[in-house]
């Protein structure tokens, strides 16, 4: 029998883990297979911990992997992805936002030999706000990566192979969901609807949904480095045109400075395009600098049923 893990990173999410827990047992009842739960506490600050504890001394398929701090949600999976021994990794929010139920549906792809499997939301009950500003992440996603899919994705299911060539990878993954997608492999896209958030309120403020999206972009796309180099070059040209048009006309028809506001119109122009590519060369040069340092990028400090 194959063997499902489901991977759930943990933080401050005490008020869902135990329903969480008892949705995902009745999910694996339903299927019959065989699985391992693996929560990922990722520092949490609340009785997160606790409840994982209770659930982890009574049932030994439930494992817990304690992180020394709070690392955040990404690294959180790579944690879990590590120790994960299944034959198919799952993984899902400890928030119930995302109903464990897909978790069945995630299965039925994978075991039809699809490697990777998406779990895209149809529709969100997430308000105008929200849905506004993942949309737009999700256009830009789809504009500059090559194989993302249209309707972005939250929760997704891979086989052992895809987690063993990920481990392969070793340290080097940041961004799991667009690792994923970067070995070419065929993916089944599934919908769900997600539900409200009933309970606590979201890990993410506006500031992190930034970086993250900054991070995705600069880590996985050359095309804006790109874009600025042409853009760079055309002005450049651009402005050669300029000086050979004020060295003509000094000669052929006097001074045209009736003041010097066009000098300070590009000067300024081009001072801030130089800034603003700067700021985009330097994004890059630190994504570059995070990446090479060899550092863990979580540390575990303990094991509940260690994942065998
Ligand atoms: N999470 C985490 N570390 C963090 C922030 C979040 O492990 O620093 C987990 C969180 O417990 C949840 C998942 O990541 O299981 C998604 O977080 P959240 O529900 O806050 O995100 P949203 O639903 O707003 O995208
Ligand atoms: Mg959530």
């Amino acid at each position: 029998m194959k063997k499902i893990s489901v991977i759930i990173p943990v933080y401050n999410n005490q008020q869902t883990l135990h329903k969480l827990y008892q949705r995902l047992v009745r999910v694996f009842t339903k299927i019959k297979q065989n699985y391992q739960i693996i929560f990922i506490d990722d520092g949490s600050q609340d009785q997160s911990y606790k409840k994982i504890q209770k659930i982890c001394l009574k049932d030994k398929k439930i494992s817990c992997i304690k992180l020394s701090k709070n690392f955040g949600q990404r690294f959180a999976l790579m944690a879990g992805l590590k120790y994960a021994t299944g034959d198919y990794l799952i993984n899902i929010d400890a928030d119930l936002q995302d109903p464990p139920e897909i978790i069945e549906k995630i299965f039925n792809e994978l075991r039809k030999n699809n490697n990777v499997v998406l779990a895209a939301r149809r529709s969100s009950s997430e308000n105008i706000f929200k849905k506004l500003s993942s949309s737009i992440q999700h256009r830009i996603l789809n504009y500059l990566i090559k194989n993302y899919p249209k309707e972005g994705f939250t929760v997704f299911g891979i086989s052992k192979k895809v987690v063993q060539e990920i481990k392969d990878r070793g340290n080097n993954i940041s961004l799991l969901q667009l690792e994923i997608l970067n070995y070419g492999y065929n993916y089944k896209t599934i919908y769900y609807e997600r539900d409200k958030r009933q309970i606590g309120k979201s890990q993410f403020n506006f500031t992190s949904r930034l970086n993250l999206a900054i991070e995705m972009i600069t880590l996985t796309t050359f095309s804006l480095l790109r874009f600025c180099l042409f853009l760079g070059f055309f002005l450049l040209l651009a402005s050669f045109g300029y000086i050979i048009f004020v060295i003509y006309t000094y000669f052929n028809v006097g001074t045209p400075f009736a003041g010097y506001s066009p000098i300070i119109i590009v000067s300024l122009f081009l001072g801030g395009l130089n800034i603003f590519m700067l700021g985009i060369l330097a994004e890059y040069i630190s994504v570059i600098l995070r990446e090479t340092r060899s550092y863990n990028k979580f540390n575990v400090q303990s094991f509940l049923n260690k994942p065998k």
